[in-house]
């Protein structure tokens, strides 16, 4: 039998976009879409989303009242973010986020999942034993800050807004933002205390 040549990466991934369009499953408007994901969402977005929020609030309330709203008026729009909620952190109680079926994210504020949120342990430990969980990766909670845990969804795509570090009194929001990590917008971590 003659060994069949397969076909170059590009052959292959113009083949799947082909049957794509022809069948109706998304339209080039997606694909550009998506083509350009990895550059326009990005947690660095989020990360702004919540300076505003900690500098400005009337924004705070908007962003509480209606997140992907709020998110949409810094331009931060689009699949994956078609309803998103934003969680507050008090002194008193923490928020952390998972999706326990898959790996969903509000895309245009926190971007795509890392490695760390897709996997079956953290999906399964932290609706269990967050308190142990978040410990585990570095965010030791005193016992009398509650934890909630937030089951995210296809349709409901939550991030969330941390405490404001104490000391940056006057910081600027680019200065601010750049305290907020992914991981504090998911949950399992603190914003940074100023350097
Ligand atoms: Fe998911």
């Amino acid at each position: 039998m003659k060994k069949q040549e397969m076909a170059s990466i590009e052959q292959r991934t113009q083949a799947v976009r082909d049957a794509l369009l022809e069948q109706g499953l998304v339209t080039a408007s997606d694909l550009d879409t998506f083509a350009h994901m990895p550059e326009d969402w990005k947690p660095e977005n989020g990360a702004a989303v919540v300076a505003r929020a900690w500098t400005d609030p009337d924004f705070c309330r908007r962003l509480l009242a209606d997140a992907t709203a709020a998110c949409a008026e810094l331009g931060y729009k689009g699949p994956q973010g078609e309803y998103i909620v934003a969680l507050e952190d008090t002194p008193a109680q923490h928020n952390v986020i998972v999706c326990t079926q898959c790996s969903c994210t509000a895309w245009p504020v926190l971007g795509l999942p890392p490695d760390w949120y897709k996997s079956p342990e953290y999906r399964a430990r932290v609706v269990r034993e967050p308190r142990r969980v978040l410990k585990e990766m570095g965010l030791n909670l005193s016992p009398d800050i509650g934890v909630r845990v937030w089951e995210t969804s296809a349709e409901t795509r939550y991030m969330v807004i941390p405490l404001r570090p104490a000391g940056t009194e006057g910081f600027s929001e680019e200065a601010l933002a750049a305290l907020v990590s992914r991981e504090a917008l998911i949950g399992v971590a603190m914003a940074s205390e100023p350097a």
